[in-house]
């Protein structure tokens, strides 16, 4: 059989899926993380297809990611001894203004991509890293790239642009939108299982460690809350989210920062970390129910409600939203306050459905129907691995 290898390299993180190939949708055979990379409290948690726990380790040092990646390829190979792995797929932050699609990975196309590391400095490069990291430990396997800005390439032009001087946005200087993998995934979730919500206006609010929202027509996105940089819209774990551009004028001439102490600022200390002094982490801030991480949380929510009331004046009227990331997914406090007297938008929440985590937590009553549907980026990875495997196949076979 064949299977996929799926990377998702974070600042500090590594995720990974394997998924074996038959006539089907891609299946999971295991998934799992690699957290803390690059300290001496290195952790794997890798679980099976069904769920059982496969590796929980001891916090261990793991110095960059070409470790982690070897740590990941023994562990798989121990459970897993027969997988041979076709190709490898990856999840590329950026793929600038033409890529709208999943790419096959070459050297020429990795050097476009690295053309695009200053549009994403604190990702783009780590994602490169890697590719090139899978592409010598797997030299005959098929390399993918999957982007996080594609989703959102045919956002209408007053979408995608920044009110500068015209030369910016031919320079690159435009709204991409993030965490599209994950979108897509909701996207096509929706079609395969609520053809009538999929074809409606859906606003989803992915809420993990990074957070953005985004509006889409018939799965498609029109606007997103994320813009240029994956800093922008709602306060995340440790970024800031929207800030006046003011600001940053303010915090170069008056406190003296430089670009890179600013860059840290917004991307590393701020959000909700920044506002609760405490932590990035939501289930810690729900914990600790101190004032300051009250305010944290309360910001959190004002933002998403914000959004969605700006989104929904995007579509034009709504009908569905989908809560999904480790937020959206498991925090029933931040759904409360984000959905609580919504009515005048018709959002009614069934608080029982949400305190239970279910699929559908709106009432029947209400016009908008809301939902929650865990993400799976790395499925969308392994799909569009799939697909290039089975257009070489068939490209061999018409040679042949
Ligand atoms: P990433 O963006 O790194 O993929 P995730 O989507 O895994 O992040 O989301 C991580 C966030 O989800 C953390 O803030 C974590 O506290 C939060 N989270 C996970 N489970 C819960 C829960 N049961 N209640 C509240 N927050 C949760």
């Amino acid at each position: 059989m064949t299977h996929v290898l799926t990377l998702n390299a974070g600042s500090s993180s590594l995720k990974f899926g394997l998924f074996a190939l038959g006539a089907s949708d891609p299946s999971a055979v295991s998934t799992g993380l690699v957290e803390e990379i690059g300290s001496d409290c290195a952790r794997i948690h890798a679980s099976s297809g069904d769920g059982e726990v496969i590796a929980d380790n001891r916090p261990e040092p793991i110095q960059d990611d070409a470790v982690a990646l070897d740590r990941v390829l023994a562990l798989l190979g121990h459970h897993y001894p027969d997988v041979r792995i076709s190709a490898v797929g990856h999840r590329i932050v950026h793929g600038g203004q033409d890529i709208v699609s999943p790419q096959p990975l070459s050297e020429e196309v990795l050097k476009k991509l690295e053309r695009l590391s200053p549009l994403a400095p604190l990702h783009q490069p780590q994602n490169l890293l890697v590719a090139r990291i899978a592409m010598a430990r797997f030299p005959k396997a098929l390399q993918i790239a999957c982007f996080d800005t594609a989703f959102h390439r045919h956002h209408p032009w007053v979408n995608d642009v920044f009110a500068l001087p015209r030369e910016y946005y031919d320079k690159g200087v435009r709204r991409y939108g993030f965490h599209g993998l994950s979108y897509e995934y909701i996207s096509d979730h929706l079609r395969r299982t609520a053809p009538l919500f999929h074809a409606g206006r859906v606003i989803v609010a992915h809420l993990g460690n990074g957070a953005s929202m985004c509006a889409m027509v018939s799965g498609r996105s029109v606007g997103s809350t994320m813009g240029f940089s994956a800093l922008d819209g709602l306060p995340m774990g440790t970024r800031c989210g929207q800030l006046d551009p003011g600001v940053l004028l303010y915090l170069m001439e008056q406190e003296g920062m430089s670009a890179s102490e600013i860059a840290d600022l917004l991307y590393k200390h701020s959000g909700l970390l920044g506002l609760s002094g405490l932590s990035h982490d939501m289930r810690t801030l729900e914990k600790a129910d101190t004032p300051e991480t009250r305010q944290a949380i309360s910001y959190f929510t004002f933002r998403i409600r914000r959004e969605l009331g700006a989104l929904a004046a995007v579509l034009g009227g709504l009908d569905t939203v989908v809560f999904t990331g480790g937020i959206g997914e498991n925090s029933r406090l931040i759904r409360d306050r984000v959905c609580g007297d919504m009515g005048w938008l018709g959002i009614e929440l069934d608080h029982d459905a949400n305190a239970d985590n279910n699929r559908i937590i709106s009432t029947d009553l209400s016009r908008v129907s809301v939902m929650v549907i865990p993400t799976n980026e790395e499925l969308v990875i392994a799909r569009a691995a799939a697909l290039h495997l089975a257009s070489e196949a068939t490209k061999v076979h018409d040679r042949s």
